[in-house]
């Protein structure tokens, strides 16, 4: 009611007298001061008058007939009227006004009143009930604002709690239940040690102690909370804590009377376990491999870094390994993705079973791991080790469903003989595997400073064969093939070599892994296609016009699937009839990519060139392949007829791949044949086609010719030794 500015407001009064010239005088005397006034000429007309409009005050003559003004205030307390009532009465009601102030009137002015009492009683009373109800207004606005408050407290997301000085809880929102399990109810008055996790129990009790000396200033903590239900994971909830000063009100936080005398502690605690959760896989895919679970190169440089100030302090020695996986890569190709994945993990395993609780094992990605190994007494100890990692390696795995071998090269390289920079170590334990590699795989290596001159003549000698090609380097040799029956030379093989001008006459094992690996293996390719068509042509011109030429295939030439755009073109250029080339592959080829190689290969076979698998009985296949390539010839490879020493002796390889060619109906070529008995068990089984020393070494294009013509003209001794 009076809850507009007083300026505008008029309270309303209503005046009741059944005397018309006292309340004519009534009127007039508070007529212009602002209030809204109605009149009553007795208790009946005023009654009708309150039950209509509500009043702010009544001016109410105790003393009329028939309804008296102890009547109408009967009807206002009955019908809880919320108006102010102040009595007349003349001198001899004195008692009866007395009775109407029990009666909860204001006031009382006794007739006849001077007007001032009047203007003061009426303004005191307006005066009265305005500040009632401005009080009335203020406690229902506090009511409200606290149900806000209780509303935002208990749909807060978060526990919102206080503790008394004695850590115990004094109020508590009624999230925990909906997180944690507990009603509220059962934790007022609870220890805060109930909910903490114990082995968070320090901390939780460190900062609460620590902020009893730091009022309002807040503190965080991370603090894991046990639910009701002891078979639940504790959650994580990060807590921030004010202290609740004693004593002081409004600037610090007030919950209740307790905490205004005694203190205590206000926290809002934040589920966060989800996050965290997320944050800690995050972390830990950032700093592992996720296919082993091994720490990354990341976290193993880290490790690294912390390894080499410890042991810089200490003066101890430390180790890095460098392990790489033999023939992982066909063990990928030819079982598939799925296996060679499973097979990483089996040998992280059983490598990681092989290392003391401060080692670190990680996996550089692919079949590359990298050890680090603190606190080594000596060179021994790595030693040991590095066997470890060798032997734990022996037994098959078993990958999808087969054994499968795999072995390593590792390289050792120790702090602080062989560097004392992470990437110094890392590099020459790298360069030490690469040596193991070279020197047969399948076992470690220490890093030695001699090895540094082999991996700079490597980068030299990758440098020299990119000039070599420019220069006019490369050559051509041949190694005729001979047919022992005939006793004449049926065909050759075209091997590469580089007249190095400072090393001479190389072999190509010597620098073809370098132009494979550099890429420079395809240019090399190319040239070789022109060089030796040209020299075909010249063997047909000097009398060797029905010889085969057999030219050996780099993978990664035959990869690119131009390779038989090439040939053709080439043939085709230099009118080379295609019946008489023979392109050889090795049985790895057909693990890569064995559809292009196929389609590849059976182009070649419609145009005539026939396909020999070269170093037949060493790769990774099976016979199954024989089926699906178009395949003229198989070579015996050299290791099978090495083996050939003892003429009585029976050797079941070579036995069976002579049967194999035999039962396929293909052509049969003993490779690296260098002794009478190698070349007669060979002939015995069944081979007629001889390649190796034994007839002839690998030679110049000119002495082929020359021993070409001799052949055509009859006169031609083709079983000496050259
Ligand atoms: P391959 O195809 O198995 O060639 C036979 C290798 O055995 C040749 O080595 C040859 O000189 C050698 N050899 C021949 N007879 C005997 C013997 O009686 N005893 C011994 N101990 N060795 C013998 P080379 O020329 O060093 O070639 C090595 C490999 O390099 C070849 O193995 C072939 O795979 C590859 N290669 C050679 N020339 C080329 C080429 O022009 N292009 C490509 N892509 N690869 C080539
Ligand atoms: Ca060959
Ligand atoms: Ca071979």
């Amino acid at each position: 009611m009076l809850n507009s500015p007083v300026g505008e407001y008029q309270p309303r009064v209503l005046l009741v007298d059944d005397e018309p010239r006292v309340l004519a005088s009534l009127l007039e005397l508070l007529n212009g001061r602002g209030y809204h006034i109605t009149t009553a000429g007795g208790g009946r007309e005023a009654i009708e008058h309150l039950s209509r409009t509500p009043f702010d005050l009544v001016v109410l003559d105790l003393h009329m007939p028939e309804v008296s003004g102890h009547d109408v205030m009967d009807f206002i307390s009955v019908r809880n009227l919320d108006a102010q009532v102040v009595v007349t009465s003349g001198a001899t009601e004195i008692e009866a006004a007395i009775g109407a102030i029990r009666q909860g009137a204001y006031g009382y002015l006794r007739k006849p009143y001077p007007r001032e009492e009047l203007y003061k009683t009426v303004g005191n009373a307006l005066q009265q009930r305005r500040l009632e109800s401005e009080n009335q207004r203020i406690a229902q606005q506090l009511k409200r604002s606290e149900r806000m408050y209780r509303y935002l407290v208990d749909s807060s997301p978060d526990i919102i709690y206080t503790l008394g000085p004695d850590g115990c809880f004094t109020f508590i929102n009624d999230r925990v239940q909906q997180l944690l399990g507990y009603r509220r109810e059962e934790l007022i008055g609870q220890h805060y040690s109930t909910v903490v996790y114990e082995g968070d129990m320090e901390r939780a009790n460190y900062v609460f102690n620590e902020g009893r000396t730091a009022f309002s200033q807040s503190r965080s903590v991370e603090l894991r909370l046990k639910p009701l239900r002891a078979e639940n994971e504790p959650r994580t909830f990060s807590i921030v804590m004010v202290m609740i000063q004693p004593g002081t009100d409004s600037d610090s936080v007030k919950l209740d009377a307790r905490h205004k005398t005694e203190g205590g502690t206000y926290c809002v605690a934040r589920d966060v376990t989800e996050r965290k959760r997320a944050d800690e896989q995050i972390a830990y895919q950032a700093y592992h491999d996720i296919l082993t679970e091994l720490p990354n190169r990341a976290l193993f440089k880290d490790r690294l870094g912390l390894a080499l100030l410890q042991a810089k302090r200490n003066e101890t020695n430390l180790a890095v390994m460098f392990i790489d996986l033999d023939r992982f890569k066909v063990v990928n190709d030819t079982l598939g993705h799925g296996a060679g994945d499973a097979l990483l993990q089996q040998v992280a395993t059983r490598l990681k079973a092989c290392l003391r609780r401060c080692d670190t094992l990680s996996r550089l990605g692919g079949d590359e791991f990298t050890a680090v190994l603190p606190e080594l007494s000596d060179r021994q100890d790595a030693a040991l080790i590095a066997g470890k990692f060798v032997d734990c390696l022996r037994q098959p795995f078993q990958v999808a469903g087969q054994p499968v071998h795999v072995s390593a090269s590792i390289g050792v390289a120790l702090y602080p003989y062989d560097g004392s920079q992470q990437e110094e170590l890392v590099r020459n334990a790298d360069i030490a595997m690469y040596h193991m590699k070279s020197q047969g795989k399948n076992g470690y290596a220490f890093f030695h400073a001699s090895l540094l001159e082999t991996s700079y003549q490597k980068i030299v000698l990758e440098h020299d064969l990119h000039m070599a090609l420019e220069r006019g380097e490369l050559e051509m040799f041949y190694q005729p093939q001979v047919d022992i029956s005939t006793q004449k030379i049926i065909g050759a093989e075209a091997l590469m070599r580089w007249n190095h001008p400072a090393r001479g006459f190389m072999g190509a094992g010597e620098f073809l892994p370098f132009a494979e690996e550099s890429g420079l293996i395809l240019p090399i390719s190319d040239w070789m296609l022109e060089a030796i068509c040209r020299d075909f042509l010249e063997w047909t011109a000097l009398g060797g016009d029905s010889m085969r030429l057999s030219l050996n295939i780099s993978p990664q030439y035959l990869d690119r699937g131009d390779f038989f755009e090439k040939l053709k073109n080439a043939l085709v250029r230099h009118q080379i009839p295609p019946g008489q080339i023979e392109v050889e592959v090795t049985e790895n080829i057909c693990i890569r990519n064995p559809q292009n190689a196929i389609d590849q290969l059976d182009k070649l076979c419609q145009l005539g060139v026939s396909v020999a698998i070269d170093d037949f009985g060493t790769g990774y296949s099976s016979l199954s392949y024989l089926h699906r390539f178009p395949i003229h010839t198989i070579k015996i490879d050299r290791s099978f007829v090495m083996e050939i020493q003892d003429s009585g002796a029976q050797f079941p390889v070579v036995l069976a791949i002579v049967a194999i060619a035999q039962g396929l109906g293909l052509n049969l070529v003993s490779e690296g044949v260098e002794t009478a008995v190698q070349a007669k068990y060979l002939a015995d089984a069944g081979c007629r086609i001889m390649q190796g020393f034994l007839y002839h070494q690998p030679m110049a294009q000119g002495k082929l010719v020359e021993l070409l013509s001799a052949q055509a003209s009859g006169g031609a001794e083709l079983h000496t030794l050259n």
